[in-house]
């Protein structure tokens, strides 16, 4: 494997960052409902989308080119995206807190253990400017999350 690959050596948004750019996340104050483009709504994507403003150009380039690659199939379930927790077993808060990631195939990419995304799903979202958590040391294959601020 190409030691570019992980994330280690990448430097993701942390969620200091995120309280510095948004405030609390308790404030909610860059959550918008993303109302998902018809041609869009596939697979298990919701019609509607909680999410941070700034995930809401990333998010519709990737479901673009999940279409435009016949990759929607690969979307067993959506897991959720606003949702105010630490990050399992840290301390930190987890980019949900903020909106800027999201979770899918959750049954079958628990944390910890080996991801099973199909690789040219993954390949959409990384494209649109996504970090897959399935790339950490500890894995969490199911995770999509902003990787910088434009
Ligand atoms: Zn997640």
């Amino acid at each position: 494997m190409d030691i570019f690959n992980f994330k280690y050596f990448y430097i993701m948004i942390t969620s200091k960052q995120c309280q510095e750019r948004y405030g609390a996340p308790e404030l909610e104050r860059a959550m918008v409902i993303f109302d998902v483009p018809a041609q869009l709504e596939i697979g298990f994507i919701p019609k509607r989308i909680y999410c941070n403003k700034d995930l809401v150009k990333p998010l519709e380039k990737a479901l673009n080119l999940i279409v435009l690659r016949d990759c929607a199939k690969f979307i067993k379930s959506w897991d959720g995206c606003f949702n105010i927790r630490k990050k399992r077993g840290l301390s930190s808060k987890s980019l949900h807190s903020w909106g800027l990631a999201i979770d899918i195939n959750a049954a079958s990419n628990q944390l910890g253990h080996y991801p099973t995304l199909n690789p040219e799903l993954v390949k959409c979202f990384k494209e649109a400017g996504f970090d897959w958590g399935g790339d950490w040391a500890r894995p969490d294959g199911m995770h999509m999350q902003l990787s910088s601020f434009k």
